[in-house]
């Protein structure tokens, strides 16, 4: 049971709209834009004021809203998702929005991210006499609403009921009547609100607005609770906000390189950290070439600093999924066979510095050493834009067990013998966060830095971690 629940991590996108007509046409191009945050799902679920209507399945957005399904869906406000989800979380009952029916108020909440304290919750409601329908921690903010008192307004029992979670979410939330924002108090996971005409609308990243013409408004604050209803827009604290810790590896490596967080554009972050690591590191190469796509920003900057002619080292084939995807370490392996290829005539007698933004499993890095090395490269010099991984993450990206992490307990020159580099080089901790150049001056600019430190921005509580790492927890 723990270990199912360790393994439940979400990496999602999530998106909200009030006071459009096509709330629902609006939501598919949205999310679109976020197809790049999970591919194992997805779902929009709409109400007109009278009831909800939905359709989710397991999927691609296309695959799911195939053919002329949208035109199902008719109403003015909605919410949707998309998901990754690890192997336990798989499985229609899964696929977010959830939608709560209900005589005293029908609910549909979408999330992202990860609720630590989600086992005890959930034990202490079923307790109770909740029956639970899914595996998702989501669920447990509906029976937390649902169980509040009953002579509190909706808007207070969503708000002691968002109270009581410890962790990272991001949650939109539908009713007949309202869409409710909801960020945790350490702003985990990226949030934006945005305007598309007299709408409102709410995105992971900013790129779902680019795509459907809204504009960045304002990152939803830590510990803020958002009501838009057709009276209007209303924010309020369901909790004060605690340290601000935004998830690192959003600049590192999941956000779109076009999205802004907290009004920094991810490409500009992530090519400095390139430049950081030229200024840092002197290497004699012919060549430098990046892991597409989210490494390109880096090599960029890379080669901008060190003068060394950045080249399309390595061709991705744009039809696999991303190999973080696959569930298991044996489909991980086929899967980045399949998805990367060197370019011959670019690497061939070649000292080449190949950029990628991580290394998690090491997995990745050890195929492409051995993919440049067998087109011909002289040398490979590996330049990683983060510093090594060392510890799992509990708030929802799939960062796996402490063994896992190809950096825990490992030098960086036993590292770069298993992957089979010339050379390895990582960024700090404190030359990413200066590159990133987040203008927060609280502790670590902001961010979380957890995975690469170990120190985790929230107490994190035993039931989160497989039995094995229980004696690492606070
Ligand atoms: P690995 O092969 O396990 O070392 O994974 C490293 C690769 O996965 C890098 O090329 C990253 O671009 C990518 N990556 C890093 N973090 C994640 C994550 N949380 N989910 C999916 N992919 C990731
Ligand atoms: Fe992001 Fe790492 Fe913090 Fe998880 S532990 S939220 S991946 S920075």
């Amino acid at each position: 049971m723990l270990a199912e629940l360790r393994g439940l991590n979400e990496e999602c996108g999530v998106f909200g709209i009030w006071g459009h007509e096509d709330a629902a046409q609006i939501s598919y191009y949205a999310l679109h834009a976020l197809q790049h945050r999970g591919q194992e799902g997805a779902g929009i679920v709409v109400t007109n004021g009278e009831g909800f209507q939905v359709i989710k399945d397991e999927g691609l957005v296309n695959e799911v809203f195939a053919g002329n399904r949208l035109n199902d869906l008719k109403g003015h406000g909605g919410i949707a998702q998309v998901r990754y989800s690890s192997e336990n979380g798989r499985g229609i009952e899964n696929v977010q929005p959830l939608l709560f029916r209900s005589t005293t108020g029908s609910i549909s909440l979408a999330h992202n991210g990860n609720i630590v304290n989600a086992v005890e919750l959930r034990e202490h409601l079923e307790r109770q006499g909740s029956i639970f329908q899914t595996n998702s921690d989501t669920e447990v903010l509906a029976h937390l609403i649902k169980r509040s008192s009953g002579s509190l307004t909706q808007r207070d029992r969503v708000k002691k009921a968002l109270s009581m979670l410890k962790g990272a979410f991001a949650f939109v939330m539908l009713t007949e009547d309202s869409l409710m924002i909801a960020q945790d108090p350490n702003g985990l996971r990226p949030l934006s609100l945005g305007k598309l005409g007299d709408a409102w609308v709410v995105a992971s990243e900013t790129c779902a607005f680019d795509i459907i013409g809204a504009e960045h408004v304002r990152s939803v604050e830590p510990g803020e609770l958002i009501i838009i209803n057709n009276k209007g827009i209303h924010s309020e604290r369901f909790a004060p906000a605690a340290d601000s810790a935004m998830c690192s590896m959003e600049y590192v490596y999941f956000a779109r390189p076009d999205s802004d967080i907290d009004g920094i554009n991810i490409h500009m972050a992530r090519k400095r950290c390139g430049k950081r690591l030229a200024r840092e590191v002197k290497i004699d190469a012919d060549v430098v070439t990046g892991v597409p796509d989210s490494s390109i920003s880096a090599a960029i900057g890379f080669s901008e600093e060190s003068g060394i002619p950045y080249e399309l080292g390595l061709i991705k084939n744009r039809y696999v999924g991303r190999t973080f995807i696959e569930p298991s370490q044996e489909l991980r392996e086929k899967g980045v066979k399949m998805k990367l290829s060197p370019v011959r005539q670019v690497v061939n007698g070649k000292r080449v510095v190949m950029v990628d933004d991580s290394i998690v499993r090491g997995t990745t890095s050890k195929r492409i050493v051995t993919l440049l090395k067998e087109a011909g490269a002289t040398e490979v010099h590996v330049v990683i834009a983060s510093p090594p991984l060392v510890s799992p993450c509990f708030y929802g990206v799939d960062i796996s067990t402490d063994s896992e992490l190809i950096a825990t307990n490992r030098s960086i020159d036993e590292i770069r013998e298993l992957i089979g580099a010339d050379s390895l080089t990582f960024l700090s901790p404190e030359a990413m966060l200066e590159s990133i150049g987040r203008p927060d001056t609280t502790k670590n600019c902001g961010q979380c830095l957890a995975c690469f430190t170990g120190e985790y921005p929230t107490d994190i509580y035993s039931d989160t971690a497989l039995p094995h790492e229980k004696e690492r927890v606070r």
